[in-house]
């Protein structure tokens, strides 16, 4: 074991670090001429936590959608256990298999229903019959608290609960990760927590998790660690007790302090 990697267990989560389920080196992307992230090198390790929080516009999401290829990166590479992100096709659909994403406008189908609309990935791309499919819908509807809306369209339910089923539809591809691009920010204020419960829910069962958020809360409590993103690099990443106690400087101290 080296010394950087001893500091690291000393200093960060409570996991077993291991080898970096994601890893993230030298990325950078632009759009037109206005460079977007600039050299971000980071790793995502297996059961960990990662919550990314920085002013709106300085790439937390354009990061993420790197990660599921749904922006391309200009250069330097992102790894999922080993394997570059590129184009080609067939390792695409396996990493997106592996790779669940959570948006702020929960994009469920409005044309089905509940249950549809989990089952659907599964059926599709895992193959699974109807029935298969349907009981694993089932399944994770129970895990988020949706199961007795299985048969409602999206437009009945409240964001909160759509929220909760778009957070069932990406577990059903029984991905190793889950990205949330600001899951709670779309939602009414009494909606949120029902959304973090679920993602606290997830995080305790050992799922590893990248997740733009500004509630700060749920970063101390259930974080591994904290990254700072300002005008498209990462500017600090620490264990959150460290993070929020000793912020290492005055942009950072007054970002943290705006979101309370
Ligand atoms: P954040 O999620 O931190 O708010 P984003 O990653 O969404 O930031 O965006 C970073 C910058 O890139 C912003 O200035 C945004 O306007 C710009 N941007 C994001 N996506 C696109 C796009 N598809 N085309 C052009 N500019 C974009
Ligand atoms: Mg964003």
């Amino acid at each position: 074991m080296t010394a950087a990697r001893l500091s690291d267990t000393t200093t960060a989560a409570p996991t077993t670090r291991g080898v970096p389920y994601i890893e993230v080196e030298n990325v950078s992307k632009s759009f037109g001429n206005h460079q977007v992230l600039k050299n971000v090198s980071t790793q995502f390790y297996a059961g960990e936590v990662s919550v990314i929080i920085g002013a709106s516009g300085s790439g937390k999401s354009t990061l993420l959608r790197a990660i599921n290829r749904l922006e391309p990166h200009d250069s330097g590479s992102i790894r999922i256990a080993g394997v570059p992100v590129t184009d080609d096709p067939a390792t695409l659909q396996q990493q997106r298999c592996e790779v669940g994403m959570v948006f702020q406008q929960f994009n469920l189908f409005g044309h089905m229903s509940v249950l549809d609309n989990v089952a659907l990935a599964p059926r599709r791309l895992r193959h699974l019959k109807r029935p298969e499919a349907n009981a694993l819908a089932l399944e994770l509807l129970a895990r988020v608290g949706m199961q007795a809306h299985a048969h409602k369209y999206p437009w009945q339910l409240s964001g909160g609960q759509q929220q909760r089923v778009a957070i069932a539809r990406a577990l059903a591809m029984a991905p190793k990760v889950m990205l949330f691009d600001e899951p709670t920010s779309a939602l009414d204020p009494e909606m949120v927590q029902e959304v973090l419960d679920v993602m606290r829910g997830l995080a305790r069962g050992g799922m590893t998790m990248i997740v733009v958020t500004h509630e700060m809360g749920f970063a101390r409590e259930v974080a591994d660690r904290v990254l700072f993103f300002d005008q498209g690099r990462i500017v600090h990443d620490a264990p959150p007790a460290e993070f929020f106690k000793h912020p290492p400087n005055e942009r950072i101290r007054a970002f943290i302090g705006r979101l309370g």
